[in-house]
C-alpha cells in the first residue's frame, strides 16, 4: 500500500514530485491547494470562504480543509492509496487525520520530507510567480508562507519521526535527482517496515 505524504515548506516541489509519484504508482494526488484554487475557480462554496486565506498565504480553518480532505478520501469506494500534497499543515490537522486514518486502517505508509535552503525557495517561488501568475507568489506573501510553514508545519516533522515513518530527502537539483532520491526511499527496507507495521 502506498499512502504517502509530501510535507515541505513552499516551494520545495511537493506538487511536482507528487505527480511524478502518482504517475509511477498510478494513483491519485491530492493537493490542497490545487483543490482550494479548484473551488475558488468555480466560486463553490468552499471557495468561497478559502479565498481569502489562499489569497493572503495564511491557512484555511482547520474544519475546511479536514473536511475536504477526508471527503475526497472518503469516496464510494475510499480511496485505498495516494499521494496526500499539502494536508496536515497543522498539528490539529494531523492529530484529526491520525484518528480518522487509524478507525479505517488507513495511516499513512511513509512521509517525505523535502529539504531545499530557504534562500532557495524565495527564488523558486519568485520565479513560479513571474510564470504562473499565482495570486499568492508575491514577495511578501511568500515569507508570510514560509513563516506559517516555520510556525505551523514544521512541528509535524517530530510527530511523524516519532512514529518512524518520517523520510529527509535532499531537495536541490534536477526534478529527475530529487524523484530518484524519493524512489530510493521508497524501495528502502524501513519503507516495507512502516507499512507492515501500520
Ligand atoms: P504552497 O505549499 O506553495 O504554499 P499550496 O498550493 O500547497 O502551496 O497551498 C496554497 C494555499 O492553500 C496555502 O497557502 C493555504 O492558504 C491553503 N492550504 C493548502 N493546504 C492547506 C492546509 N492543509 N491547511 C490550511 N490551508 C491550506
Amino acid at each position: 500500500m502506498v499512502r504517502v505524504l509530501l510535507l515541505a515548506p513552499p516551494g520545495a516541489g511537493k506538487g511536482t514530485q507528487g505527480s511524478l509519484l502518482s504517475d509511477r504508482f498510478g494513483i491519485p494526488h491530492l493537493a490542497t491547494g490545487d483543490l482550494f484554487r479548484h473551488h475558488i475557480a468555480e466560486a463553490t462554496p468552499v471557495g468561497v470562504e478559502a479565498k481569502a486565506y489562499v489569497d493572503a498565504g495564511k491557512l484555511v480553518p482547520d474544519d475546511l480543509v479536514t473536511d475536504l480532505v477526508i471527503s475526497s478520501i472518503d469516496t464510494d469506494p475510499p480511496l485505498e492509496e495516494y499521494i496526500l500534497d499539502g494536508f496536515p499543515r497543522t498539528l490539529a490537522q494531523a492529530r484529526v487525520a491520525y484518528e480518522w486514518a487509524r478507525s479505517t486502517g488507513r495511516t499513512f505508509t511513509a512521509v517525505i520530507m523535502l529539504e531545499v535552503p530557504v534562500g532557495e525557495l524565495v527564488s523558486r517561488l519568485v520565479e513560479r510567480g513571474h510564470e504562473s501568475g499565482r495570486s499568492d507568489d508575491s514577495i511578501d506573501v511568500i515569507h508570510h508562507r514560509l513563516g506559517v510553514y516555520a510556525t505551523h508545519t514544521a512541528p509535524l516533522i517530530e510527530f511523524y519521526d516519532a512514529r518512524g515513518i518520517l523520510h529527509r530527502v535532499d531537495g536541490t537539483g534536477s526534478i529527475d535527482a530529487v524523484a530518484q532520491r524519493i524512489n530510493h526511499e521508497l524501495t528502502q527496507p524501513g519503507f516495507e517496515d512502516s507499512m507492515r507495521r501500520r
